[in-house]
């Protein structure tokens, strides 16, 4: 459930309905939105509701309480029901500009990722991506420089401007990790690694949570839900495909988690047509789609010479395939931002009003 103060409650009035909530066990967070503080009451409150509820209506200041349907509360749009926008150094992911996540599978050495850094920052991304420590399906294949990488990245970035984001794939990596990069990413295979959501829901670090491959939306969201109710409220969700019954792509990406996500909730989405389709050739096709229902970006990989890439050779592009997908997404992002229409009149028509300025 969520308290709804009253326009002008005062700071003491918000106070004393937090620490009325703390005193219960549960955990208050409170959000100033469009239309005032709202704060959510986390934490298993099992018979205890409908009595803490009455209780809670009668405190000073407050309008109304009010429960959230959903099982995921922070995350959600009633909650929440402004876009979350998100700035990492100059780059801003959620607030209508088309973010570019552009990097190798792998950092596989410190001249490989200069070359496709310089690459992608001439072209126009505005976030470089770069494994370091790699989740493979083989424990023969490539596992990526580990610490070795995250210095490459952190140079890169000097070199660049640009952030860097990279996975952390257990609770051990988060410090170090968040130490060089300036995005964590939480890859696809570590969705439900609950020990590990939590730890990153602790670092002062954005975090970028692809979907399991094998996950309903709202898993993804209660994972979602896991980082930000352990302090951390900077995440971006990723589409990456989810496994089918089709072998012709590695993966199924499915376009229609974008705009059902930005109407369930507040947090940016990214696509990844890269990982989704596993093949180069399809990744264009598959960006314009992803931006076409409304994504917040899209992240690629691009490398200096795609053949000879030590992971996912088959599916990185090159920097000249880079600058031709820049070049056609951009008036795509326009016509798109034009075709989610004016945001107050989006956000009204889906009754999550209230004055919100949700873009869609
Ligand atoms: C990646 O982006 O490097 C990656 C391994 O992706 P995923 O977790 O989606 O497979
Ligand atoms: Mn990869």
């Amino acid at each position: 459930m969520f308290v709804v103060m009253n326009v002008g409650a005062t700071e003491a009035e918000v106070l004393g309905v937090k620490s009325q909530i703390l005193g219960e066990g549960m955990t208050p967070f409170d959000h100033l939105g469009p239309a005032g503080v709202v704060i959510a009451v986390v934490g298993e409150l099992g018979s205890r509701k409908s009595e803490l509820a009455a209780r809670l209506a009668t405190l000073p200041g407050v309008d109304r309480v009010t429960p959230i349907s959903r099982p995921f509360k922070l995350v959600s749009r009633e909650f929440h029901p402004e876009d979350s926008v998100i700035q990492v150094l100059d780059a801003v992911i959620g607030d209508g500009s088309l973010t570019m996540m552009a990097g190798p599978c792998s950092v596989e050495s410190r001249d490989q990722l200069f070359e496709t850094a310089d690459a992608v920052a001439a072209a126009g991304a505005t976030i470089l991506r770069g494994g370091a420590f790699k989740p493979r399906t083989s424990p023969y294949a490539f596992q990526g420089l580990g610490v070795e990488a995250l210095r490459y990245l952190a140079e890169a970035r000097e070199r660049t401007g640009l952030p860097v984001i990279t996975e952390v794939m257990e609770p051990s990596q988060v410090d170090i990790v968040a130490e060089y990069a300036d995005i964590l990413q939480i890859g696809t295979r570590n969705m439900q690694n609950y020990s590990l959501l939590r730890d990153v829901g602790r670092v002062a670090r954005p975090v970028m949570l692809k979907r399991g491959y094998g996950a309903t939306v709202e898993e993804w969201l209660m994972a979602a839900e896991y980082i930000v109710s352990s302090g951390n409220p900077n995440v971006i969700l990723c589409e990456r495909g989810i496994r089918t019954f089709e072998t012709y792509t590695r993966n199924t990406m499915d376009l229609a988690a974008v705009p059902l996500l930005h109407h369930l909730t507040h947090l940016p989405v990214i696509v990844d047509p890269s990982h989704a389709t596993g093949k180069r050739w399809l990744v264009k096709p598959l960006a314009v789609g992803g931006i076409a229902v409304g994504a917040d970006g899209v992240m690629v990989e691009v490398h200096p010479d795609p053949d000879q890439a030590l992971s996912d050779a088959e599916q990185q592009l090159t920097p000249d395939q880079f600058r031709d997908l820049m070049a056609t997404l951009v008036p795509v992002h326009e016509l798109a931002r034009g075709l989610h229409g004016d945001p107050l009149v989006a956000a009204a028509a889906m009754g999550i009003g209230g004055g919100g300025l949700s873009k869609h």
